[in-house]
Formats: structure tokens, sequence, C-alpha cells
């Protein structure tokens, strides 16, 4: 026992259900730093995989490592991203069922990363045909075109992917991947006008500031250097040293090439990422009427070539709204604030619309019409639990989507557990754990829940704001056992709760929310007037964003947040009919430093992945369970019975064996087909005894 120790002392248990001390959080992360102090940056608990970011370049995911997991047992190697990858396509291929892959974690933990070192895996392990090869590069290289669009530089991380994707891996029968399928959530719209200070717009806009040819930028109208547009320098890091965009321009333009991109389309594409840049560039003067004028209209013209709108036209929309009175239009002027107001909402509709389009064209060339009845792997890269001292809309959003994946976990994994005992035929106790239903329908409950109750504020006549919202909160949830406002504080002692805010207990922790901006956001309006320009730009991508139809349309689009509750319960959908497997990142310091470890930082990220619940649940049951195969494979050396063979059935050669170790009644059970072992330190010892025998 004394020798494994010392070999656990030093790198840790490569499964946390081997802890001994397994409910003990600083056992948990004790295990993780000694670990990751020898560069081991993955640990299992059980089937679910916990990477901690090694910021540096590790080599271990080089072709040999990627041959090395190929078909091999979860157990029998090191965790890995690959181990994860592999079983999962491994179970596709036997058992011809679908699956996905969950990777969550906090901005800079290494989610985007894993994700594409499971697409290169797939893209190198899978076996390949001559005339497949296309579809396989197109899902490789949809990726440098998605996040040149939809990734930017945060203090957080240089790479940040500013929404969530969601993407199907299509195989056929034989298991070659023959295509894709790609879905986005909430594109961060905001950043296109505006970045906190040491932060950067979407990369595109520098890329093609600082690699697009000459005549590109001739013909776009645009300047080489990004500190002269407003849109791009606002976080005072136009020019960035740690990110490459003149290179990184190349790999985007070699990429447009592969997933069939015309000159047509880019043309039109790069005239709507500069007319962002013009927009941005307006400025607007008070008139002695005290409403908004524009005396350089130098920029507006660029715009109206760009996107083939009339100038005087666009210019008016931008500095008047037409409102609607019983029988005509009226047209008045805004004021200076309005009309900024009015440019921003137009920058970030063309953006945010323009993304979902060049995520609609990259799916067109993933689409892979001449097979049926393909099996999937999906992968699920999305922001993890959010909080900060200062929590906005972006982060309820952001947490209620965690909230559901919680719900999909539970489902999931303590049904895949339950069925497994039913299956073996072994006595189920039932597990205790939170069931965090009553959060989300606290938030997303038809007529009652907060989503509702904004959306009302939202369209209710009469002054709303963000205020009044809060009160109706109180109003109608304010008795709900995991809401709280200053008003309705709670026991004290807890960190205080200010005016506008109110407090959310979800499932793995407090977050206080600020109301500020929540009514604006949810709304998201573009002024009709905009619209109708939008709406008869001659670029040929806006077209087909901006429908005619829906200016016709009188009903009210549906609201930022109630569009994001639809389209999570579609995800949902998705993924429950699917076989789960986890990673969760972990960012280990705040300096995107290696080899440092901030006990502090990591230790609530323990906590907001519930990770230690986890653990608990998957400790509650059995810790371990393996084929009989596999069990006498590697034990049997331990017996006289059964060393070198044993030739009878392998569940009686595991019952001799483990009567000869000593098991006790009360530590395993014996399933149909697998052993299930209570105590990890039953297979603890048993490993000890093996790897000293
Ligand atoms: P997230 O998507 O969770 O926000 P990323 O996957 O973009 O985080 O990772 C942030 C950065 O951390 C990457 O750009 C890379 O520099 C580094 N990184 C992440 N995972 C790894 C890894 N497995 N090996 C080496 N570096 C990594
Ligand atoms: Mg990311």
């Amino acid at each position: 026992m004394e020798g494994a120790l010392t070999a656990q002392d030093k790198v840790g248990v490569q499964d946390f259900v081997l802890l001994d001390a397994y409910t003990s959080e600083s056992a948990f992360l004790d295990n993780l730093r000694k670990r990751f102090s020898e560069n081991l940056i993955y640990t299992y608990i059980g089937t679910l995989l916990v990477s901690v970011n090694p910021y540096q370049e590790l080599g271990i995911y080089t072709l040999s490592q990627m041959e090395l997991y190929q078909g091999v047992s979860f157990f029998e190697l090191p965790p890995h991203v690959y181990a994860i990858a592999d079983n999962a396509y491994r179970m596709m291929c036997s058992e011809l069922n679908n699956h996905f892959i969950l990777i969550s974690g906090e901005s800079g933990a290494g989610k985007t990363e894993a994700s594409k070192k499971i697409l290169q895996y797939f893209a190198v392990t899978c076996p390949m045909t001559e005339s497949l090869q296309r579809a396989r590069d197109r899902l490789l290289f949809s990726n440098p075109v998605l996040e040149a669009f939809g990734n930017a530089k945060t203090l957080r991380n240089d790479n940040s992917s500013r929404f969530g994707k969601y993407m199907d891996i299509q195989f056929d029968f034989k298991g070659i991947p023959v295509g894709g399928h790609i879905i986005s959530y909430l594109i961060e719209k905001s950043r296109v006008v505006y970045q906190n200070q040491g932060e950067r717009n979407f990369h595109i806009f520098y890329q093609l500031l600082e690699g697009g040819e000459e005549e590109l930028l001739a013909y776009l109208g645009l300047e080489r250097d990004p500190q002269l547009y407003k849109y791009l320098s606002q976080g005072r890091c136009a020019k960035e040293p740690c990110v490459n965009d003149k290179n990184d321009w190349k790999t985007v333009s070699n990429a447009f090439s592969v997933i069939d991109f015309t000159k047509d389309d880019l043309e039109n594409l790069f005239g709507i990422i500069a007319s962002v840049l013009h927009l941005g560039n307006i400025c607007f003067e008070e008139n002695q009427q005290g409403c908004a004028s524009v005396p350089d209209t130098h920029e507006i013209k660029w715009i109206a070539k760009l996107l083939g709108v009339h100038p005087w036209v666009l210019l008016e929309a931008l500095t008047h709204r037409k409102i609607e009175a019983k029988t005509e239009e009226v047209i008045c002027p805004l004021t200076l604030e309005l009309s900024a107001c009015a440019r921003d909402a137009m920058a970030k509709a063309v953006y945010g619309r323009t993304f979902t389009w060049l995520v609609n064209k990259i799916n067109s060339s993933l689409v892979n019409k001449d097979f049926t009845g393909k099996t999937v792997i999906g992968l699920l890269d999305i922001y993890g639990f959010e909080v900060f001292d200062k929590n906005g809309f972006e982060q309820f959003c952001i947490n209620y989507c965690n909230e559901k994946l919680q719900q999909l976990l539970i489902e999931r994994t303590l049904k895949a557990e339950q069925a497994e005992y039913e299956m073996e035929g072994i006595e189920w106790e039932p597990i205790q754990y939170f069931n965090n239903k009553i959060i989300c329908d606290l938030v997303e409950e038809r007529h009652k829940g907060i989503i509702s109750i904004l959306d009302e504020e939202c369209i209710r006549p009469g002054p709303a704001t963000d205020l009044s919202f809060l009160e109706r909160l109180e109003e109608k949830v304010g008795k709900h056992a995991h809401f709280e406002t200053r008003k309705l504080a709670g026991p004290k002692g807890r960190k205080k709760i200010g005016w506008m805010e109110f407090r959310l207990f979800h499932y793995a922790g407090e977050v206080t929310y600020c109301t500020r901006g929540f009514l604006e956001k949810n709304n998201d309006l573009l002024y009709r007037h905009l619209k109708e320009v939008l709406c008869r730009s001659k670029n040929r991508i806006l077209k087909e964003c901006f429908l005619v139809a829906e200016l016709e349309n009188r009903r009210r689009a549906p609201t930022v947040g109630t569009q994001f509750k639809n389209s999570l319960s579609s995800l949902l959908e998705i993924l429950i009919s699917k076989e789960p497997s986890y990673i969760r990142c972990i960012k280990p310091n705040e300096r995107k430093e290696p080899s440092k470890f901030d006990n502090f930082l990591i230790r609530h990220q323990v906590k907001y992945l519930g990770l230690m619940e986890h653990l608990r649940v998957r400790r509650a049951g059995f810790a371990y369970r393996r084929k009989y195969e596999y069990f006498l494979q590697r034990y049997k050396s331990l017996c006289p019975d059964t060393w070198p063979h044993w030739r009878g059935p392998p569940a009686e050669g595991v019952e001799r064996l483990i009567k000869y170790i000593g098991y006790k009644p009360e530590e395993y059970k014996l399933g149909r087909t697998k052993i299930f072992i209570r105590f990890p330190r039953t297979l603890f010892a048993t490993e000890d005894a093996f790897e000293f025998s």
C-alpha cells in the first residue's frame, strides 16, 4: 500500500473516483494540482473528462498519440480528450446510435481547443475515401471562417468564441465522416460597436485591414490602419502582438475557397464588413433645432455604394424616426444620442444577421445529400456558468443555458446509470441529487417565469424601465425559494444586493444580476425606418438577411430572451436522444500562464462546474464497473487459478480471482457482463497489488 501511496502522492490518481477522501473539495483540488504540476492535464470522474488548460504545447496531440488511443478501452490509457472522442466513435459504430460531446467551462478554459482536437482526431483516424476528402476538408475549414467572424480577443482569452456552437459531424455506415451541420447561439453583437479596455472587435475586421489585398481595400474604401476606425479602437489594442492578423487572413481566405464561397459571395460579405466600419465612423452633430445631422457624408456614401442603398435615404433613416400615427406616418428628427443609438443598432443588426447567414452558407457546403441514415456525433462548445462582479442580461442567458444542460445531465446520466443496473440485474439504490428543474421553471415557465415577465415588461404600454421590471419580478416571483432581491433579502450576512439587482440561486451557486440594460437587450430594436433601408439593399447577402416580408408582418419579432429560450429547447431536443460524453474545462489562472495553478480560481470553477456533485453521484452507486473479460485480463496474474490462462467463462474466473484476493461481499456486485465495485479503495488496492506483483 505504501508504494502506491507514494505514486499517488506524486502524480495523483487518474480518476477522481479512486480518491480515498472523495467528498472533500481539498482532496479534489490536491489531486488536480499534483497532476497539473506533472503536466497531466486530464483526469476522469468516471467517464467524464476534466481538463485543465496547460497554456503551453505539451506534445500530446501527435499522430502517434492519436494512433495510441484508437480502439483502446477507456481505462487502459491515461485520460485524454482522444479517449473521449474514440469512445464515442466506437460506440456509434458498433451500436449505430448518435452521440454528443458536451464541452463546458468558462472563457479561456480550453473548450474550443478541445473541440478542435476532437475534430482533428476524427479527420485523421476515421476511415476515408478519396471522394469524401472534400467533405472532411470542409468540416475542418469551416472552423477558421467561423472563428474569424465569431471570435475576438478579450481580457480572458486572446481567441474567445463570442457565440455558442453546436456542430453535428455526420458519419456513414462505414464510419467515414461525410458531412456536418452547425448551429450557433447568441452571437455577442454588442462587441461590434463597443469593446472594453484591452479587448478587440471580431477578428475579421483586423484581418481584412491587415491582410486584404490593395485592390480589395480600395474597392471597400478602407484604410489599412485599424486605429482609424472607431469600432476597432475603443479597447485601445487594435494592434495586438499576440494575434497575427495577416497570417490569419491567409488562412481564412484559403478556408473560404475550400468551403465554396464565390467571388461574388466574398464581395458582398466584405461589402458588409466594410460598411460596418464606415458606419462606426459616422459623426453626428447637433443642428440648430437640437437634432442630429451628419456634416460629413463621406462614410454615408461608401455605405450606400457597398450596400446598394440610396445615400439620402440612409442619411434620413439614421437621423429620423418614422412614427405611425392612426392614419399616416410622421417623420420626426432624432436627437444626437438617439441617432448614435440608431447607427449602432444598425451595425449590430447587420453584423448579427450576416453571421447567421454565414453559418447557413457554411451549412449548405457541409450537407451531404447522398447519405441517408447517417449517425452523428455532436460537439457542443458552449459558455459555462459566468459569475462576474457585475452580471447582466448576457450572464443571465448563459447561466440559464447551463441550468438546462444540467437538466440534460441529470436525465441522461442518472437514467443511464439506472438502466445499466437494471440491464445487469443489479439491485439499484436511488441516488440523492439536487434536481434543478425548479430553477429552470423559475426562468422559463410560460406567463410566470422571469423571461415571460421581462417580455411583458418590454411590450407594456407606458414607461417600462429596468427598475419597473425588477418590481414586477418581486411581485411575481418574489416568493420563490431561489430568488431574492434587496427588498426580499434572505438571511443576513450574505453578500449585499444592490438597488437594481436580483439574485438567483443556481444549482452551482448564487449569482447576482443587475437589471440595467435587460429591457433594451431583450428588445434589441432596430428602428423600422432603418429596417426599410436594409430590406431594400441591393447587397445580395443583406437581401437574404432582411426580407421585405418582415416589414409587412406587423407582429413583433420574438424577443432575444424568448428566442434564446426556444433555441435552447430545440437544442435539448437534439441532445436528449443522443448518448452523452462530457468534458469539463478549467482555466488554471487569469494570466494565461503555463504551470500556474491558482487555487482560489480553480476552486471556484470546480464549484460552478458541479464537479463535486458529479463525483458524489458517480460514487453513490458503484465507483467502478468493468467487463469481466477486461477485469480478468488485467488482474489475472494475481491469482494462481487464473494465471496464466483461465479457460472457463470470464465471470467465473473473476469470481475466483476476487475471492482469492479477498474482496468482501459488500464491496462488489456481479452483474450479467460486468463486475461492479462499490468503493474506490477496493479497486485501488487491487491495482496496487497488480503493479507491485
Ligand atoms: P475557451 O474556448 O474555453 O474560451 P480556448 O479553447 O479558446 O478557450 O483556449 C484558450 C487558449 O488556451 C488557446 O488559445 C490556447 O492558447 C490555450 N489552450 C487551450 N487548450 C489548450 C491545450 N489543450 N493545449 C495547449 N494550449 C491550450
Ligand atoms: Mg471558445
